[in-house]
């Protein structure tokens, strides 16, 4: 996922470039993106190329509750500006993005070669797409605290015997008042 974007830079504002995206992967923070899926709009603006797109994708992972593998797919819509490094190319209008500036985002700059990389800033935007919890189905029931089965496949008796100790005090309440009614 890495364009040549000289011909963008040289050309005039509003140009664009389209490209397709076939079962890419990336590996971010720990996560492999797989069968990344979608298409690509590359637009010269006064002074950067704005990325659009939108894409699909696929993820592995074992499930926060009960730790079985779990697939998520996940489904981003991109849009940001990468500013080139090459700004004579732009003519006057280019502006090399200040490093001290605190909007400088160093995984949105197009280098030296004129290559624009999408794969850092696809996969943020991934990051930030999946669920808070990767979970290998929403019901899922976990591991039961007491025993360790997985409650997806064995059903314990543990959990229908156990009493959450915050309610046990009430539960003996409920017996006294009914043994003294009778
Ligand atoms: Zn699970
Ligand atoms: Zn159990």
């Amino acid at each position: 996922m890495i364009y040549n974007v000289a011909s963008l830079l040289t050309g005039s504002p509003g140009d664009s470039e389209q490209y397709e995206i076939e079962n890419e992967q990336i590996v971010i923070d720990g996560y492999s993106l797989e069968e990344i899926n979608g298409s690509v709009r590359l637009m010269r603006t006064d002074a950067t190329v704005l990325v659009s797109g939108d894409f699909e994708s696929v993820t592995h992972n074992s499930c926060g509750r009960c730790l079985e593998p779990a697939t998520v797919n996940v489904n981003v819509t991109m849009e940001e500006e990468f500013s080139p490094t090459n700004t004579n190319l732009m003519g006057e209008k280019g502006s090399r993005p200040d490093e001290e500036d605190y909007s400088y985002d160093p995984v949105l700059v197009i280098d030296e070669q004129n290559f624009l990389d999408l794969t850092e800033g696809l996969g943020q935007a991934f990051l930030s797409a999946l669920p808070i919890a990767i979970l290998c189905k929403e019901d899922c029931l976990g591991i039961c605290p007491i025993c360790t089965v997985n409650r997806n496949t064995i059903h314990c008796s543990c959990v229908e015997s156990s009493v959450d100790p915050r309610w046990a005090g009430l539960a003996g309440l409920i017996g006294k008042g009914a043994e003294s009614s009778d």
